[in-house]
């Protein structure tokens, strides 16, 4: 959405996209290099067995507005401490806390790590800063500049939250690289446990759940959400993300902002809807089929570079291991209907 706002929004909308986007960028970079020592030390723990469910450190500072050479920032809160009185802290905690608790409790992860690693948080970063995003090592949430994001709107939402601490988890397990089919993937993943994360702390069943990422902290004007699982391409003005292969943007991974690491927030339509499918034909709650389906391709099959083809196959794999044939085939054709498979 940054990227599209970058070039087709207001003056004031493009302004606040393009500094977003590029303190982002350096962010990533940083992310991926931290990230593959940590996927180096995380082997290493799993072969010297030392994985223990632990209680899970959180803790949340604030930049103070001052950017990156200010992180973390001042301790605000962390666990046993009271209510913060701001309440960007309260909901950087509990959104953390959250998110960890669903992979402790329905995917037996004990954090991002496996290896029940701290998850530090920094809200108030830099002046306006529309956006949230791991940076390898922790959490950073801007207040939003009121021209993209609502005033506050980024610690509010738990899927935002979720999904962004989903990339930790996809660091230090697939590793799948930020670039075109491999990168929708990865954004893909962070959007299905970030929805997953919604749906189990509002107890909702598949039918019931909005499929909305990130819904209700855009300004008004710009829409109701950042994606629509259900219906990609619907969730914001300006949203082209397709649902079918039919519709893949073949963007080059430059360093155009515009071109969004070759099309890695739109194209990750694709692999949405189809886990929104087979998560709607599986019935009950996401979670309780879908999501550990998706959980085990992502954690033991996925590497770096793993493509739609193989990713769909990789599921279809899972669901097999996990549950039957009867689950194998709602995913399989959930990958075929849009028209990853044929
Ligand atoms: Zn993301």
């Amino acid at each position: 959405m940054l990227a599209w706002l970058a070039t087709q929004g207001t003056t004031e909308q493009r302004e606040a996209a393009i500094q977003s986007i590029a303190t982002s960028a350096a962010m990533r970079s940083r992310r991926a290099v931290l990230g593959h020592f940590s996927r180096e030390l995380n082997q290493n723990i799993g072969l010297i067995g030392v994985v223990s469910m632990t209680e899970q450190g959180v803790s949340v500072y604030d930049n103070e507005k001052n950017g990156r050479n200010f992180l973390p920032g001042v301790k605000k809160r962390a666990v046993g401490d009271p209510l913060a009185a701001d309440p960007a802290v309260n909901e950087a905690f509990d959104g953390s806390s959250q998110t960890a608790a669903f992979y402790r409790d329905v995917l037996e992860r004990n954090s991002l790590d496996n290896a029940g690693m701290e998850l530090i948080s920094s809200v108030h970063y830099g002046v306006g800063f529309d956006n949230a995003f791991w940076d390898g090592s922790q959490m950073v949430y801007g207040d939003g500049s009121g021209r993209i994001f609502q005033a506050g709107g980024l610690t509010r939402a738990i899927d935002v939250i979720a999904h962004e601490l989903t990339h930790g988890v996809t660091e230090f397990t697939a590793g799948l690289v930020y670039s075109k089919q491999s990168g929708a993937l990865n954004e893909s993943f962070s959007d299905v446990f970030g929805s997953l994360v919604k749906q189990y702390n509002l107890k909702q069943t598949a039918a019931d759940a909005t499929w909305l990422i990130g819904e209700g902290i855009l300004v008004p004007t710009l829409g109701l959400a950042l994606r629509s699982m259900q219906s990609p391409g619907t969730a914001f003005a300006g949203d082209h993300q397709p649902g079918h292969m039919d519709n893949y943007v073949d963007l080059p991974d430059d360093n155009n902002p515009a071109n969004d690491n070759g099309g890695v927030h739109v194209n990750s339509g694709i692999p949405n809807h189809a886990f929104y499918l087979a998560a709607i034909a599986l019935g009950g709650s996401a979670w309780e089929k879908a999501g550990k389906i998706w959980y085990n391709a992502l954690t033991t099959k996925l590497g770096p570079n793993t493509q739609f083809v193989e990713a769909a196959q990789f599921t279809i794999d899972s669901a097999g291991e996990l549950f039957g044939a009867a689950e194998q085939a709602a995913v399989r054709s959930a990958w075929t209907e849009v028209g990853v498979l044929g």
